[in-house]
């Protein structure tokens, strides 16, 4: 029997199927799926079976043999591996990118050759050996070559794999706890610390931990005596890694469905049923209820005995969601998110293909969760730009869930206040079916915004950050022991230092961007590349001590409201969420400590819901309207809408205000009146216009090389084969330089691509790809095909 492998290298040369003869141990163990490792040039590696078949093409003595199989049962399934091969299609790219993007990082493993004793080794080897181990593994690399010299005639090679699945039981950490060991305590009557502890430890009816005992005043010395007087036993209890270890939920209470909720309900529940792939769209404002018809709906599923997905776009900004959903199925959650560790990634993992956990919640890869039975895909806030990976492979995740969707024959339901305009076309031409959700149960009506034109603002006289309304209302939160958001799009102190001599402004070396004032680390720092320098007193063009600083970031403002409020403010940034935990911390703090001001970037516009904040600031409403890229507008439209839905949640009734110089812009007016439809309508006006999606699908080349020259030539090459080959409907725009052409020294140039049907596309970007990837490659350049780009 042979087994075609795909394997783990990865080099467009090896996008194929290899042939490995399965041993004869092996004939009943190796199924489709499976992690095994093959001899793979001077290498073994890493290899996953795609295939099973009693012949091959291969010449007999030219076969291989499979060395090792990794896993019990198999990690992928055949779901997941039609999938893959469809994603590989789709997005060009190696199967085995795809392959070890659908798998936990933890399962991919090297191998290494370490160096064993054989066994003709006398025993001064096996001293010295020994010795040498005591060094870590002991490989051929480790030795000098006097040492590997003397051991050579006693030593053989052995392939070891670092894998996890051996590792199983580093899973569980094990903890330290004490019981009682006896019951006559006389002895203990002039250590009363001693005593007390020992009836702590007897009140409980289990062992108690170490730590516990530790943080209840009791310290390791008295633990340590009275296991010394044989008062105590230490046992190690084990105890499974769980990132929601402490927490307690709160039961969460299932709702009777308002008419709006009942009538979308019914529908997509007839279709989780009936097992139909249909796909729907649920538009409704924040705090309309689409959470509880999803966590109506994965009822249903959990009921039929099958297993459920639910994305969100970024897992720590949406604690309350997590909440929601431990709350109302328990165990049965995995929370699948990127701030946990690879081992805490793989538990998660492993506990959806064990079948434990049968509801996932969690960002853009847990739409890879390896259930066999889904009932139901829900991707609340659709419209997020994180669903789209940035980096190879470039997928989206909505993409992945209709596959899925039809492969198991359930719904996937598509949840936004403000869709995107592609979800929003389709449901207009019923490829989606859409349900409007517009009263909000429990809540205030939608706030009323209020426009605030900065260049009057200047014109009478204030030149400051905060507009004199939007002053006032702070202040009158304040008073009223009420909270107010603020919103920035730009983190640092400072946006840029200028020269007021000659108007220099201190660029980074490696991109084409100017460098941003931090003043807590007193540096200018790239936000593209991480390059960073001390502040300069003087001008590097022309010496002046003239300068100073234009713009304002995060880290300015919170000083100004400090000073002006007198108060203290929670600063949320990229510079402040750093850490593990810190995003949680931060709103806890928020919200506990009724701090009366949080400041924040765009991560504070999602998800939160706190019943005192009554008033939402947007300092700048420009920011995002002045990007290059097509989506502007939607983007403001989106983020502005989004931002005034924290206003006013619960019994207090909300304000919004918006600063902007664009005061008659339509992202800003139909935002302030939450007119979705028009903005829609006067969004895809402009977009057929100009031939831009949803009109248009997008594949978009980029081309980076140190090498202005280079990067010209090969787009032109590019550009060439593209006429050659495309319909004369499809549209070529460029080459052209990318919107910041220089990116950590490298130059970029882009082509776009739009088509409304282009029937060779496949076959143009598989011709492309073949020929110039791995030839720029070698040349120094890199060629990146990403189709539907989020970014143009
Ligand atoms: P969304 O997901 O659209 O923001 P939620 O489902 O979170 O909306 O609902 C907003 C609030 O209204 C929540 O506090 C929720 O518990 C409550 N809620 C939702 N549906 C109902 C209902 N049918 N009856 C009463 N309260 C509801
Ligand atoms: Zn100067
Ligand atoms: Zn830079």
């Amino acid at each position: 029997m042979f087994a075609s492998v795909i394997v783990s290298v990865n080099s467009k040369d090896v996008n194929r199927l290899f042939d490995y003869k399965i041993p004869e141990h092996l004939l009943d163990v190796i199924k489709i799926g499976h992690r095994v490792f093959v001899p793979f040039g001077p290498r073994h590696v890493q290899a996953y079976v795609m295939s099973i078949h009693s012949e091959s093409d291969v010449p007999k003595d030219k076969v291989k043999e499979i060395v090792k199989v990794m896993d019990v049962e198999p990690v992928l399934t055949e779901e997941l591996i039609e999938l893959s091969k469809k994603l590989s299609n789709y997005y060009i790219e190696p199967y085995i990118s795809i392959i070890e993007t659908i798998l936990p990082a933890a399962l991919k493993v090297k191998s290494k050759k370490v160096l064993k004793l054989n066994d003709s080794a006398t025993a001064e080897a096996k001293f010295m050996y020994d010795s040498l181990v005591k060094r870590g593994v002991l490989e051929t690399k480790s030795l000098t070559s006097k040492e590997l010299h003397s051991l050579l005639p006693y030593i053989k090679t052995e392939e070891i794999y670092e894998d996890i699945e051996i590792k199983q039981h580093t899973r569980k950490k094990t903890q330290k706890a004490v019981i009682s060991n006896y019951l006559n305590k006389a002895s203990l009557e002039r250590a009363p610390k001693q005593l007390e502890a020992l009836h702590v430890i007897e009140e409980s009816s289990e062992p108690i931990l170490v730590s516990d005992l530790k943080d209840q005043g009791y310290s390791e010395g008295i633990i340590r005596e009275l296991e010394k007087k044989g008062y105590l036993k230490k046992i190690d209890q084990v105890v499974e890694r769980d990132p929601f270890d402490n927490k307690i939920f709160e039961r969460d209470e299932v709702k009777t469905l308002t008419p709006e909720q009942a009538r979308a309900f019914e529908e997509i529940n007839h279709d989780v049923k009936t097992h139909q792939a249909n796909t729907y769209l649920l538009h409704g404002v924040t705090g309309s209820g689409k959470t509880e018809v999803y966590l109506q709906l994965i009822q249903t599923v959990l009921d039929q005995g099958e297993d459920a997905i639910m994305l969100v776009p970024e897992i720590a900004l949406t604690p309350q969601m997590v909440n929601r959903f431990k709350a109302r199925f328990g165990d049965d959650v995995a929370v699948l998110h990127s701030a946990l560790s690879h081992g805490e990634k793989y538990d998660e993992w492993r506990k959806i293909s064990d079948g434990r956990a049968r509801v996932t919640v969690g960002a853009r890869s847990s739409i890879f969760a390896p259930f066999k039975k889904l009932g139901i895909i829900i991707i609340d806030e659709e419209h997020e730009t994180t669903y789209k990976q940035s980096e190879r492979p470039m997928y989206h995740a909505k993409e992945v869930a209709k596959l899925r969707a039809k492969y198991h024959s359930c719904p996937v339901v598509l949840g936004s206040a403000t869709p995107s305009l592609e979800s929003y076309a389709r449901s207009e031409k019923g490829v989606y079916k859409r349900f409007e959700l517009l009263e909000r149960p429990n809540m205030q009506p939608h706030p009323v915004a209020t426009i605030v034109d900065m260049a009057e603002e200047h014109k009478n006289g204030n030149s400051g950050i905060l507009s004199r309304k939007l002053e006032d209302a702070i202040r009158d939160r304040i008073e009223k022991n009420e909270q107010t958001v603020l919103l920035l799009n730009r983190r640092g102190f400072a946006n840029f230092q200028i020269c007021q001599n000659c108007g220099h402004v201190p660029q980074c070396p490696n991109c084409d961007i100017s460098l941003t004032y931090h003043k807590s680390n007193g540096s200018l720092m790239c936000h593209y590349c991480g390059y960073e320098e001390g502040i300069k007193r003087q001008c590097a063009d022309c010496s002046s001590t003239e300068v100073t600083f234009r713009g304002t970031g995060t880290e300015k403002v919170e000083e100004i409201l400090r000073d002006t409020f007198l108060t203290d403010v929670v600063r949320m940034d990229v510079d402040t969420t750093k850490n593990k935990g810190t995003h949680e911390a931060l709103l806890d703090r928020f919200e506990k400590d009724e701090i009366p001001i949080l400041l924040g970037t765009q991560m504070i516009a999602k998800g939160l819901d706190y019943p005192k904040v009554t008033l939402v600031g947007v300092l700048n409403s420009d920011t995002m309207l002045n990007l290059p890229d097509f989506r502007a507008n939607e983007r403001t439209f989106q983020l502005l809408t989004q931002v005034a839905g924290r206003a006013g949640r619960h019994q207090l009734a909300g304000e919004v205000i918006f600063q902007t110089y664009n005061p008659e812009h339509y992202a800003v007016t139909l935002a302030q009146d939450n007119n979705y439809r028009e903005f829609y309508e006067k969004e895809m006006s402009y977009r057929r216009f100009a031939r831009y999606s949803p009109y248009y699908f997008h594949v978009l080349f980029t081309v980076s090389s140190e090498s202005v020259e280079d990067c010209l030539k090969a787009t032109t090459d590019i550009y060439q084969t593209l006429v050659a080959s495309v319909s004369d409907q499809t549209y070529i725009i460029g080459p052209s330089p990318s919107p910041i052409e220089r990116i950590k020294n490298k130059h970029r140039f882009q082509i776009l691509l739009k088509y409304k049907r282009e029937p060779k596309l496949l076959e143009v970007l598989t011709l492309l790809d073949k020929k110039y990837t791995d030839l720029y490659k070698k040349m120094g350049l890199s060629l990146k095909i990403d189709v539907d780009p989020q970014f143009i």
